[in-house]
């Protein structure tokens, strides 16, 4: 038995960064982790291999696509599934190796297996009980089930992300449930590999709480890239059938009964926190009623002495927000001041063009009754999007009318992923859209657009 100054149970972005930042710090610090490898949910079965297979699958889109407009000829690129899943194994074992080399370097003890809390300061791993003078919970999230709905990865045929990221071929069809980032990101890997891909959502939009001119100009250029919606859809089951699997749904706005059928099913309609098996229960650590860990400002939990963070709690369910909260919690460990501006944390879908976005929408600010200014910049006016042949997309910045204070951004476009950082660091720094229409940026490059967005709050954009 050891006695530790932290002991963080999860190696995901959250535990993993929380863990390094103590050690850092001077704590002499374990992370538990049941899983093979280090890196949890992001780098095993999330963010890493998906972006894998998405870079893959958009080279090769590129190819069949583009290439010959701008006179790049020869043989037609085909797939080798096994070989681009090799490329996938490969990135991530780079990814989770990396985290162990991490840990070695910063003196981190990883207590291989699953971790049961006995009492706050005691964790249980296996037959031993470690005593520690703080816990931080970082146990992630495994998706959500659905209704009506069995999923079995092995079998290949109804999966969840997890599954869709492994298929032992690539399917002629495949019906997504859900068009939240997961869903339409794997839906596009598969419809550029080839596959016949239909997005089946309950809701009347795709990527809920996103701006809505986005949601609209992302659903159009998605469905010209061959993926079909069916949307306002409930699903009430799906069926093994004849070589895949069949799709039941009722259309909301008749209640009119309909079933899709494809090779695969891929459910992918969220996901929640997962805390079992760490006797939280037992201990009295409260949970709030969709199952989070309930914590407060400084991710505290009912007890004290033990903290949680990252999926495990409320708020986005995003790597960036997982690993943010594993830095400020380990600094309040320590006796400094961890902080975390929930105001500005990005969120990007990772589809081609990529879709990026920060703070308020035109809608939710309208929603809080603020007075607002909407500057707005389209990629066909970007010569660099235009060279790029990816000038589909828009930039979309919202201010306060009085103050031009930047509250949101909204970009669809080429390195959307990128750029909106640009806006989270002027957020930051409280800039107003005139700080970011002063600023030079060089040309060509795709940040031009955003200033463009940022000028067309104040006096108008030039190349429009
Ligand atoms: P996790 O990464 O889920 O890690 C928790 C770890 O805790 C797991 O490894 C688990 O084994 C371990 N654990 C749980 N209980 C115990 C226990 N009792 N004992 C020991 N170990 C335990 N987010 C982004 O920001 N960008 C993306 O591009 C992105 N893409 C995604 C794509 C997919 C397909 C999926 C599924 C998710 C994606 N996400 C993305 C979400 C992202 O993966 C999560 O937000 C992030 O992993 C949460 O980090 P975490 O540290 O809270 O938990």
């Amino acid at each position: 038995m050891s006695t530790y100054d932290l002991i963080v149970i999860g190696a995901g972005p959250g535990g993993y960064v929380c863990a390094i930042r103590a050690a850092q710090l001077g704590l002499k610090v374990a992370v538990v982790e049941g899983r093979e490898t280090l890196g949890g949910t992001c780098l095993n079965v999330g963010c890493i291999p998906s972006k894998a297979l998405l870079h893959a699958s958009h080279l090769l889109h590129e190819t069949h696509e583009n290439f010959e407009k701008m006179g790049l000829m020869g043989a037609h690129v085909t797939v080798d599934w096994q070989k681009m899943l090799g490329y996938k194994a490969e990135t991530v074992a780079g990814n989770t190796k990396g985290i162990e080399f991490l840990f070695k370097k910063n003196k981190i003890d990883w207590l291989k297996g699953w971790a049961v809390i006995e009492a706050a300061g005691k964790v249980k791993v296996g037959d031993t009980t470690h005593e520690t003078k703080n816990i931080v919970i970082a146990s992630g999230s495994v998706p959500s089930a659905l209704k009506g709905v069995t999923v079995d990865n092995d079998a290949g045929v109804v999966v969840d992300s997890t599954g869709a990221l492994a298929l032992p071929k690539i399917p002629k069809s495949m019906v997504v449930i859900g068009a939240g980032v997961i869903g339409l990101e794997l839906g596009s890997v598969y419809a550029r590999l080839g596959a016949e891909v239909t997005v089946v959502e309950y809701l009347d939009a795709i990527t809920p709480g996103m701006d809505g001119e986005v949601q609209k100009q992302f659903q159009k250029i998605l469905s010209k890239q061959g993926l079909k919606f069916v949307l306002g859809a409930a699903v009430s089951g799906v069926e093994e059938a004849q070589g895949g699997a069949k799709v039941a749904y009722t259309l909301r706005k008749d209640d009119s009964q309909h079933s899709l059928d494809a090779e695969v099913v891929l459910v992918a309609t969220g996901r929640r926190p997962y805390v079992e098996g760490l006797g939280l229960d037992a201990l009295g650590v409260a949970l709030t009623d969709r199952g989070f860990v309930k914590i407060d400002d400084h991710w505290q939990t009912s007890v004290k002495g033990i903290y949680a963070i990252g999926d495990a709690v409320p708020g986005p369910m995003l790597a960036h927000k997982a690993e943010d909260e594993g830095m400020a919690v380990a600094e309040v460990i320590a006796g400094k001041h961890g902080h975390v501006n929930y105001a500005v944390i990005p969120g990007v879908i990772y589809t081609t063009p990529e879709v990026a976005s920060v703070g308020l929408t035109e809608e939710s600010a309208k929603a809080d009754g603020r007075k607002i200014k909407v500057g707005k910049f389209p990629f066909m006016g970007n010569a660099r999007a235009k060279a790029m042949m990816q000038a589909d997309g828009f930039v979309k910045l919202i201010a306060d009318a009085q103050t031009d204070r930047i509250l949101g951004c909204h970009i669809i476009g080429p390195n959307a992923g990128e750029m909106i950082h640009e806006v989270c660091v002027a957020m930051e720094f409280g800039a107003a859209a005139q700080d970011l229409a002063l600023t030079c940026h060089a040309h060509p490059t795709t940040s031009e657009a955003v200033r463009e967005a940022a000028l067309a709050c104040g006096d108008g954009a030039i190349h429009v």
